[in-house]
């Protein structure tokens, strides 16, 4: 188990290109080997048998038959002498002999490849010349016809011709001994080649449905993930990643994927920040702040919980910015925008609501509670001196007008107008302070 999750590893860190021509090599392989098995192993044991054969019947069986065939034919002058009793048989036998010593000269015993065939044939001229001795004897007699003692001759040289072709007999019968096995042998080898012809192609079939498989699914994983990747993508989701193992071109495009995801993403970011973000102080801008506080507000009257809004106005900041210069002005505004932040509490939303005017929205807090901190933020903007880069540190104060949700406004509008009036009734009772608003006075 472990090692075929080993081997599925190593295969998925080898390319495409590679896994594709390994896989056609495996389901090459089998017809390979059967190729060779067929060349070196197979066809040597059906051409030998058969080269066997022909070389037995050609240069044994052969002139072995002829020399059967010549012995009966030379045979025939003698009997004909004592049924005829024609002088001229013997010129006749004396050709037929010289005949089948022609053929005994064509199946000499050094032509066979055993031992007994070569004493087989030793044996038969034996006998022949034998034979060959009475039939000449037989020929030379003057009045062969009805006489006793010729006929009983002739028996003898019959005998030793009969004898003579037994034997060779016996030879056909060892080369047809031989021929069997050849041809056992020969269909032996057929049925083998059959046989490995059709492992080769149930092998190759299998081998190819594996690796066919196998390929399939290496490649369906990487494009199937892919694709849903492509698919979340467009559809927005821009943290999505590409998790591949593989190190192929699948894997490679599947890099190249996240790289792009993580760029979009990244442009994303910027864009949403400076969609989103004042460009001098970094806190969320106007429209931020009015989008924001809708969903602050939607989230209280869902939830039943307040919600509150401080609106802080930098005091004499038209003296700050004439005495130091705008660009000191700027430098204050994003030093005051800082300490807002570190002084809030996680929750909740700092952002310029425009020129100096800095609003703060206070999820989960009521009227009394954002009174507090709306205090203690005036009070750290009191003590912080700010530095300017040129001269000596300059102080400023804040004035904050505090309104709550749903104390005293139903809306985002008029809980803005609330803590304005509430700000502006700082201004006018001496700035540096806090006022809450209050409907009667202010409204
Ligand atoms: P007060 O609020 O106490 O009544 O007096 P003020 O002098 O602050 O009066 P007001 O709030 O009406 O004036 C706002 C001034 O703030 C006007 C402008 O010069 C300055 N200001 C607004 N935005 C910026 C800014 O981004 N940079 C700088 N340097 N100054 C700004
Ligand atoms: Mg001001
Ligand atoms: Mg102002």
């Amino acid at each position: 188990m472990k090692a075929i999750a080993m081997a599925r590893f190593h295969a998925l860190q080898l390319s495409l290109r590679m896994r594709f021509t390994l896989g056609l090599g495996a389901v090459l392989l089998p017809f390979l080997l059967a190729a060779a098995v067929g060349l070196f192993y197979l066809l040597p044991r059906l051409v030998d048998p058969l080269e066997d054969i022909v070389r037995e019947v050609t240069e044994e069986m052969n002139p072995v038959m002829h020399l059967q065939a010549d012995l009966l034919t030379a045979a025939m002058p003698v009997n004909d002498y004592l049924v005829n009793g024609d002088p001229g048989e013997l010129m006749r036998f004396i050709q037929l002999s010289h005949r089948v010593e022609l053929a005994f000269k064509e199946a000499a015993p050094e032509r066979f490849s055993l031992a007994q065939e070569r004493e087989l044939i030793v044996s038969a001229r034996r006998e022949w010349q034998e034979a060959r001795q009475i039939g000449e004897a037989l020929l030379r007699l003057r009045d062969p016809i009805g006489d006793p003692q010729a006929a009983l001759e002739m028996k003898r040289f019959d005998a030793h011709v009969y004898l003579s072709v037994g034997l060779l007999e016996q030879i056909h019968d060892i080369s047809r001994r031989f021929i069997d096995a050849d041809r056992a042998t020969a269909r032996v080898t057929r049925t083998r080649s059959i046989l490995i012809t059709f492992g080769a192609f149930t092998a190759a079939l299998t081998i190819s449905l594996l690796v066919s498989a196998t390929l399939a699914r290496s490649v369906l994983t990487g494009v199937d993930a892919l694709r849903q990747g492509a698919a979340r993508l467009s559809a927005g989701e821009l943290s999505h990643r590409v998790i591949l193992a593989q190190r192929d071109e699948l894997g490679e495009l599947a890099t190249a994927f996240n790289a792009m995801a993580e760029k979009l993403e990244q442009n994303q970011k910027v864009l949403y920040e400076l969609a989103t973000r004042d460009g001098l102080t970094g806190l969320y801008n106007h429209n931020t702040f009015y989008t924001l506080l809708a969903d602050e507000l939607a989230r209280a009257q869902r939830f039943k919980r307040p919600v509150a809004l401080l609106m802080l106005d930098i005091d004499h900041f038209k003296h700050v910015n004439d005495t130091h210069g705008h660009q000191a002005g700027d430098t204050i505004l994003k030093g005051l925008s800082e300490l807002l932040n570190h002084q809030a509490r996680v929750i909740d939303r700092v952002c310029r609501y425009g020129g100096e005017e800095i609003a703060v929205i206070l999820p989960e807090t009521d009227s009394d509670a954002a009174a507090d901190i709306a205090e203690r933020l005036r009070a750290s903007v009191e003590t912080q001196p700010f530095d300017i880069n040129t001269g000596a540190p300059v102080r400023i104060t804040v004035s904050i007008g505090v309104a709550s949700w749903p104390l005293h406004g139903d809306g985002a509008d008029t809980l803005v107008a609330a803590a304005d009036a509430a700000l502006y009734a700082a201004k006018r009772s001496g700035r540096n302070r806090i006022r809450r608003y209050e409907p009667m006075r202010q409204g």
